[in-house]
């Protein structure tokens, strides 16, 4: 399948994201061979750039597109998202907005538990097609690297059916789509908890892991749903069976989520709105990957904001993601989710792109988020001449191209 050659000519600004800034290059030209970046280089310093195509010229051998006035950036990666599922909750919604909180609603019997029921009576083609059309809304927001979450179905059958559209979406090469066991999303109705963790462990981790259906092991760690010692119990049952483990810490509540990260060697954890300061500090040491949710955090109106400054302050990488999900954050556009972390948690513009493109790659152990020589061609083009309009144009969606492996997704 060798692709066409594309040139990205003249483009204001190159956002490379390597280094440690963004690695800009002003005046630059971006050339792609067979789905790769081959250079980056300031437009007089370009190698042979592929002249425009002529009549006679075979179809499609080499694309030229003038960049003038715009910043190209690395496909955008969301390292957080529960992607596949059934219904959506828009009742749940406005009773928030009366005054209930998402305790009380997921007490209430409410919550992750209503789209479980949804989840498990759709068919697998239903659950597909809702969720292309999701992935489509997603590439139009320049993401062209996905992790994707079961954890609707609470049950081994429907989580294996989760994971096997997630990995019909990824055949649809829209995006990379990086799959998470998230059977630990709560505990289904009529179980025990301790009961439900040794399904998970004895039957469901090792049916996931035998089908290869997923790369991540993931758990909602909290004191009201899984606690630390259970977390631990389930991250380290995934390891076993080659799930790299990661984790929803200290989102509702202290629950010592961050401590359990660094303690099984998570990839990442994610929300991390009260974390302790010694499990951040175990974080920083073992290297793990705080995902910031700031979406969820407006959409659910939370009081609590990830203490960025201390994560700084510890060298803490930051990766920022949409938390795509019916229940309490439906943003899908990755722009908006890099405002809210700037707004909202005081990131840097800097460290807010960084958040959405290489770092959220670590998070999700992938060498993705950069553009350089050697690495697949996923790029955005947008229509902002300078970097700071991608995080204070507001609600404006600046993608012109989206662009996987050299093809485009969307334009
Ligand atoms: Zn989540």
């Amino acid at each position: 399948m060798p692709d066409n050659s594309l040139v990205l000519s003249n483009c204001s600004q190159v956002l490379t994201m390597t280094g440690d800034g963004l690695g800009m290059v002003e005046n630059a030209t971006v050339r792609v061979e067979d789905g790769r970046v081959v250079e980056v280089a300031p437009a007089a310093n370009a190698g042979t750039v592929p002249r425009s195509a002529q009549p006679g010229d075979s179809p499609s051998r080499s694309q030229e597109i003038d960049c003038r006035n715009c910043v190209v950036m690395p496909g955008l990666v969301d390292p957080h998202t529960h992607l596949v599922f059934g219904g959506w909750r828009a009742e749940e919604f406005e009773m928030r907005l009366a005054g209930r909180t998402y305790k009380e609603i997921a007490q209430a019997g409410g919550g992750i538990l209503s789209t479980v029921k949804a989840t498990r009576a759709a068919s697998e083609d239903e659950l597909f097609a809702s969720a292309l059309a999701r992935l489509q809304e997603m590439t139009a927001w320049g993401t062209t690297t996905v992790e994707v979450k079961s954890g609707y179905g609470l049950d081994t059958e429907t989580e294996l059916k989760l994971l096997r559209v997630a990995r019909r979406l990824d055949e649809e090469e829209l995006a990379t789509v990086v799959p998470t066991l998230l059977g630990a999303h709560s505990v289904p109705e009529g179980s025990d908890t301790s009961d439900y963790v040794r399904l998970l462990t004895d039957e469901m981790i090792p049916a996931v892991a035998a089908a290869g259906l997923a790369k991540f092991c993931d758990v909602f760690c909290e004191n009201f749903v899984f606690n630390a010692a259970e977390s631990t119990r389930v991250l380290e049952a995934g390891r076993k069976h080659g799930l790299v483990p990661t984790i929803h810490a200290d989102e509702i509540e202290p629950s010592g989520g961050a401590e359990v990260a660094a303690r099984v060697g998570a990839a990442s954890a994610s929300h991390l709105l009260q974390p302790s300061d010694a499990g951040l500090r175990a974080m920083a040491a073992s290297g793990v990957v705080a995902v910031l949710l700031p979406g969820t955090c407006f959409f659910l109106r939370e009081a609590h904001r990830s203490p960025v400054a201390r994560m700084r302050e510890l060298g803490i990488t930051m990766a920022v993601a949409t938390d795509f999900n019916p229940g309490s954050c439906t943003l899908l556009a990755q722009p908006l989710a890099a405002q809210f972390a700037c707004v909202y948690y005081g990131l840097t513009v800097v460290e807010a792109l960084r958040g959405i493109t290489v770092n959220a790659a670590r998070a999700l152990r992938l060498e993705a988020g950069t553009i350089e020589p050697g690495r697949w061609a996923d790029l955005v083009v947008t229509d902002v001449p300078d970097y700071r309009h991608l995080v204070y144009r507001l609600g404006h969606n600046p993608v012109r191209f989206t662009i996987r492996r050299g093809r485009f997704t969307c334009r």
